[in-house]
Formats: structure tokens, sequence, C-alpha cells
């Protein structure tokens, strides 16, 4: 490398500059933009692009884009690529499950679950972004990243180079950021590993687009989704804890191919069913807790902060989530001229107190699983409980109230 203050020279420079424009990173755009800070985005791809995901929209989603502006929110529940429903049903055994339903659509804003191809929703977000304050780079990824003094200089695959006194850290599972400037190591024990494809002609489906999850024990507990989607398609998935999956040598593909094709509660949907394109593999990190998420010039949110939902696995939500809420202390950072650790550890308060419990509680579910028959014990005991605890959650993290 050049001289580094020569490098320096002839930077671009921003204030903040966000890696990653998935829903963490747009986010954090969208919000920086509303708070009147100039940013730099960048995303090594073109949007639309895909991403492996169940593509279920729920919980903070809404919250999120309300809180980015109500008329977002409302193009968002009206635009025609998102489907949605009152109902889910999560079965832990052929005759116990737990249900959803918020069947009161007249006292209701919008449902509470909605289901979107991520090419969709993630462009649908990446499409908001121009503003005065937002200089956007699509299809050029961060390559390198180092902190220099009191600044940050981020290295991008074409050779180009940003001088930023503070980098919002969006980039995913596989994060840089978190890598170089956070030090943190990739936790396997903390993340599920699950495969993903879309079906065309499923049959038998329950009523009004409900969500379908299954429990089902292969040596290990397996989590197994059907999720609607638009023009008669739908995502279906499998997954659990990468560690159990490599221990008990589980082919996910092969398993999840005999589930459709002889699972007795399963089979009869898929009898017209055709896959579309091939089976896709990723992971879903839960190492919130275990990392660092903010440190000198830095912050970071979503995967990259390990924020998904250990047990249902809600990423997109807490990503969008923790953005906002890393954009607000950008902006403060901002107008104080404040970049260093001391000031910016308050993100790591606030999202302390909007995750910490919800995430505990997640990984505490997850490992109950482990146990079936005292997990199905507990379940048949607190069904109605849980039913309202979730009616609550849903009350608050969706609608607000
Ligand atoms: C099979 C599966 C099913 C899931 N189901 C659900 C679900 O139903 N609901 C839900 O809420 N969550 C679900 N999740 C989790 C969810 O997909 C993630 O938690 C969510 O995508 C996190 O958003 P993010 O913006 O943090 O990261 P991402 O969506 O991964 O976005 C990261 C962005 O950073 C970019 N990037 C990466 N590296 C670089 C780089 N070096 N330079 C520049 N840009 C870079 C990428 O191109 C990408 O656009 C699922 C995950 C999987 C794997």
């Amino acid at each position: 490398m050049n001289n580094p203050e020569q490098v320096l020279a002839q930077s671009s420079e921003t204030p903040v500059c966000i890696v990653g424009a998935g829903p963490a990173g747009a986010t954090a755009s969208l919000m920086l933009s509303k708070l009147q800070i100039p940013h730099i985005i960048i995303d090594k791809a073109i949007f639309p692009r895909d991403k492996t995901c169940g593509d279920g929209l729920i919980l903070h989603v809404f919250e999120v884009l309300r809180r980015i502006d109500p008329a977002l929110l409302q193009a968002f529940v009206q635009h025609p690529a998102f489907i949605h429903t009152f109902a889910g049903r999560f079965f832990v055994k052929k005759d116990l499950s737990i249900d959803i339903d918020v069947q009161h659509p007249s006292s209701q804003p919008h449902p509470p679950i909605f289901y979107g191809k991520r090419i969709d929703f993630d462009d649908f977000l990446v499409k908001q972004l121009p503003s005065p304050y937002a200089d956007i780079r699509l299809g050029c990824g961060l390559k390198d990243i180092e902190r220099i003094g009191n600044t940050v200089l981020l290295t991008l695959s074409d050779g180009s180079t940003i001088q930023t006194s503070l980098v919002i850290g969006a980039d995913g599972i596989q994060s840089i950021v978190s890598k170089k400037l956070a030090g943190n190591q990739h936790d396997k024990s903390r993340v599920s590993t699950f495969v993903s494809a879309y079906f065309q002609g499923l049959t038998n489906l329950a009523p009004a687009h409900e969500a379908e999850i299954r429990l089902i024990y292969k040596k290990m507990p397996l989590f197994f989704y059907i999720f609607p989607l638009p023009n008669g398609e739908a995502n279906v998935s499998l997954g659990g804890t990468a560690t159990d999956i490599s221990l008990y040598r589980i082919n996910l593909r092969a398993v999840i191919e005999d589930i459709i094709a002889n699972h007795p509660e399963v089979r009869n949907k898929f009898l017209h069913a055709k896959r579309i394109g091939e089976w896709r593999g990723w992971g879903i990190p839960y190492s919130y807790g275990s990392i660092k998420i903010t440190g000198d010039n830095f912050l970071l949110v979503g995967d990259a902060a390990g924020l998904a939902n250990p047990f249902y696995k809600e990423g997109v939500g807490t990503g969008m989530m923790s953005a906002l809420i890393a954009a607000e202390k950008a902006a403060s950072a901002y107008h104080h001229g404040r970049f260093d650790e001391n000031f910016l550890s308050s993100y790591a308060d606030e999202a302390k107190k909007q995750f910490h419990k919800l995430l505990l509680l997640g990984r505490i579910a997850l490992k109950f699983t482990k146990k079936p028959l005292l997990f199905q014990f507990f379940i048949r005991l607190t069904k109605g409980k849980i039913e309202k605890r979730i009616v609550r959650l849903i009350d608050s993290q969706a609608y607000g109230k």
C-alpha cells in the first residue's frame, strides 16, 4: 500500500460510511437521511439481488418502517410483491401446536405476518435510498478496512478508498467490519444452518396464507418452514444449530427431501409441487451477547452483530431495528464530534434494552427443544399463556401499542 497519508488524501471523505445495503444497512441510510446526516452507503451487490431467507417479515419491520416514515409503512403494506396473514402455527408435534391468530382485522392497522421474496423486499428498501444526504455506491465491495489514528480507511474492490469517522457494519454474517474492526471471531455454536428453496404448486395448505412451522426430530431438533408467497409460490426451508448439524452429520438437503416425500402431515402438500431453482444453504447468526458490537469508530448492526432470534429466526426485523438505533447514535456522534468507544457504547446499552430479553428467551427455548418430551410437556402446560404472550409481543412490536 502507498503511504497512508497519501492514501487518506486521495480518499472520498464522509462522516459516516455504511457497509452493506441489506435491510439493516438500508435502514441505517434511510434514518441518517431523515436526520440529515451526510453518509456513503456501499454494497458489493447491484440491486435487485437475492438473499437466502425464509422471506417472513414480522414484528420490528413494521415499527421501523413507521418510524422512518408512516408513508413508507403504507407503501410496504400495499405493495403487490408482498402478501400477508393474521395467523401462524408452530407444530411441536402432530397434535400439539402453538397457534397465533390475531383475527381482529378491523382493529389492527395491518396483518402481523408478511411474506416477500428478499429480492423484492431488499430492492424496495434500496429504491427509497436516494436523498441529498446519501452517496450510494452499489456493485463495489469492501476489500479491506483499517483504523488510522482517529479515522477509518476503507479500500473497495475497485481500488477506490473512503475515509470516515464512523463505520456502520451492516455486511451480514461474514462481516469484514466485525472481523477487522471489532476483532470478532465466527462462533459456529451460535449459528443456525438452513437450506431453502422456492416451490410452485403446493396444495392443501392452511387457509389465508397461514404460516406453517414444524419441529422435526432427526437425532436433533430441526425447524421446517412453509411460507406462502405471491403467484402460488412458497418458500420451503429446514435447518438447525450448525454445530449439531456437523456433530450428527445431518445432510439437510437429503432430510428436507425426505420430509417432503414422506412426512405424513407434509407430503400431501407436495404431491403436485415443483421446486423452482436449487436448494440454497446459508447461516443465521445469533452471536449477539458474545461479540463486540461497538468500539472506536464503529457500530455493528443486523447479522454483522449476530442479532437474529435463535428460536424463530427473525433477523430482518431485528437487523432493521438495530440499524435504526445505530443511525440515531451516529447522528448524535456527528453532532458532538465524538466517535470514540466511550461515546458510542450507549448503542450497546440501547441494543441490550431492545433485544437482550427476547434473544435470551430464544436461546433458552432453542436449548429446551433438545429435550423433546420435556419441551412437549412444557408446551402442553403453558400453550394458552404462550399464545397470549405472542399476541402481546405482536401488539407491542408490530403495532407499537
Ligand atoms: C434460510 C434462512 C431463512 C431465514 N428466514 C428468515 C425469516 O423468515 N425472517 C427473518 O426476519 N429473517 C430470516 N432469516 C435471517 C435474515 O435473512 C437475516 O437475519 C437478514 O438478512 C439480516 O439482514 P442484514 O441486512 O443484517 O444482512 P444481509 O441481508 O445479509 O445483508 C448484508 C449486505 O451486505 C452486503 N455485503 C456483504 N459483504 C460485503 C462487503 N464486503 N462489501 C460490501 N457489501 C457487502 C451484501 O451484499 C448484502 O447486501 C433467514 C436466514 C436464512 C439463512
